[in-house]
């Protein structure tokens, strides 16, 4: 399959290509060519599947022949080694929970496929390639793990000083190895724009081969399509049409779900949910995107202005604003708000979400499920990860998982930057680059 630039203006390239560069050289986000639907006996069919069949037939055309059947299954095999639960809320509310993976966020997924995918693509060469990340919070901790000892690969990690919880901020400055962490002075949209800049920059890059591991690498979108298709499978049952609420920042994982609708999937409705950070809602209301800078909230892993994804949603319906808003809805809410659906959820329920996925919840009242309608809110994270939020709303204590213990205790070792020309030298000199 071929992925071709957003932005026009660059030339076409391959799956590898796309995971490889990250971004293409006229900053474009990379898209697939083409999205061919899967066979209806496919959706028929797919309660009888395992989730590695389901993620392979989904995933096939986009990867081409470029990474054999049996290594693709095997790749996915080892993505895939942990469960996809939809939980009971209420009788037309489920959680998808994405939380049991080993940073206990949904973004190991992705995480994981990336760095499978690139260390199969780096198995016969000597050269080495830089990951360069900035995180708002679980994307550091995911991809610290999915990349940890991966052979040819270093990874540098840009975080907000203060914006991160305490358990994130261990999660991707302990590991050590070929994990780099750099605490930024400043917001995630700063380390996102730094991130940018060193892209395109040619004395960086032409000393060092870059890549990016935000959901703008097209191996770190795409698995995320998995997990919708793993929740209708479960749910099929049920009869009902499906409508997904997803705690929305950079807006990939919604844009993935998409992709499966794309590929056949019936869904009713997406609802994108987001804090107080609501570019995407004033644009559905106004028709003019208008990015602003980020707000802190509780729900931080959210804290975006300027999704980079947006655009990625824009194209899958072919930037008609009419069949977006038909298929497509977003809603903001403020922490007050969130903290109060998370003890409503507790008191209705029994269980703890954390304050994304309340968010979520939020969101599935506001759009008001009818009868004949299933509502699923995505569980982005185990509430531990925001301990102190849980336990202080919730008035509870939350059992700490032995994933999240081992961490606990372990420095944190990191490179405080404030500005760009900071990041560049760190990536200039060598000497950051021994093991
Ligand atoms: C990253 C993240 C999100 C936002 O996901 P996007 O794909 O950026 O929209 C939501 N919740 C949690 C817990 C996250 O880590």
């Amino acid at each position: 399959m071929e992925f071709y630039s957003l932005n026009k203006n660059a030339p076409n390239v391959s799956f590898a290509e796309a995971v490889v560069k990250g971004l293409a050289p006229d900053r474009g986000l990379y898209f697939p060519e083409k999205i061919t639907p899967l066979p209806a006996s496919f959706f028929e069919n797919i309660t009888s599947m395992d989730n590695i069949e389901i993620a392979y037939t989904a995933i096939k055309q986009f990867v081409g022949d470029e990474i054999p059947e049996a290594d693709l299954k095997s790749i996915l095999t080892d993505v895939l080694s942990f469960d996809f639960p939809v939980v009971k809320i209420t009788e037309n509310i489920g959680t998808l929970e994405l939380f049991h993976g080993p940073t206990m966020a949904f973004k190991d997924i992705g995480a994981r496929f990336m760095a499978r995918c690139l260390e199969y693509f780096n198995k016969d060469s000597d050269e080495h390639v830089t990951v360069l990340v900035a995180t708002s919070g679980d994307t550091g901790g995911a991809v610290a793990r999915g990349f940890l000892g991966v052979k040819g690969v270093d990874v540098v990690i840009l975080y907000p000083n203060g914006k991160v919880s305490d358990i994130q901020e261990r999660q991707l400055t302990t590991l050590g190895k070929n994990i780099k962490a750099l605490r930024v002075n400043g917001v995630f949209d700063d380390c996102q724009d730094m991130v940018k800049s060193a892209f395109l920059d040619e004395d960086i890059t032409s000393k060092r081969a870059l890549t990016s591991a935000n959901s703008i690498n097209v191996a770190r979108w795409l698995p995320q399509l998995f997990y919708f298709l793993f929740a209708y499978k479960e749910t099929k049952k049920l009869g009902k049409d499906l409508v997904f609420s997803v705690p929305s920042g950079n807006f990939g994982n919604i844009c993935a779900g998409i992709v499966a609708h794309k590929l056949g999937m019936p869904v009713k409705h997406f609802v994108a949910s987001v804090n107080v950070n609501d570019t995407v809602v004033n644009y559905l209301e106004t028709g003019k995107y208008e990015p602003k800078a980020s707000i802190a909230t509780i729900s931080n892993a959210m804290d975006v202005g300027n999704p980079s994804n947006f655009i990625r949603i824009q194209q899958l319906f072919e930037n008609n604003f009419d069949d977006l808003k038909k298929d497509f809805s977003s809603f903001s809410f403020n922490d007050s708000e969130t903290r109060t659906a998370m003890q409503e959820i507790n008191s209705e329920s029994g269980y703890i979400a954390d304050p994304h996925g309340a968010v979520g919840y939020l969101g599935l009242k506001k759009y008001h499920l009818k009868n004949n309608e299933y509502g699923i809110f995505l569980e982005t994270a185990h509430p531990v990860k925001f301990l102190d939020v849980v336990e202080e709303t919730l008035n509870t204590k939350v059992v700490i998982p032995e994933q999240i213990k081992e961490v606990l205790d372990k420095e944190k070792v990191f490179t405080a930057i404030s500005k760009y020309e900071e990041l560049k030298n760190y990536l200039l000199t060598d000497s950051n680059y021994k093991n």
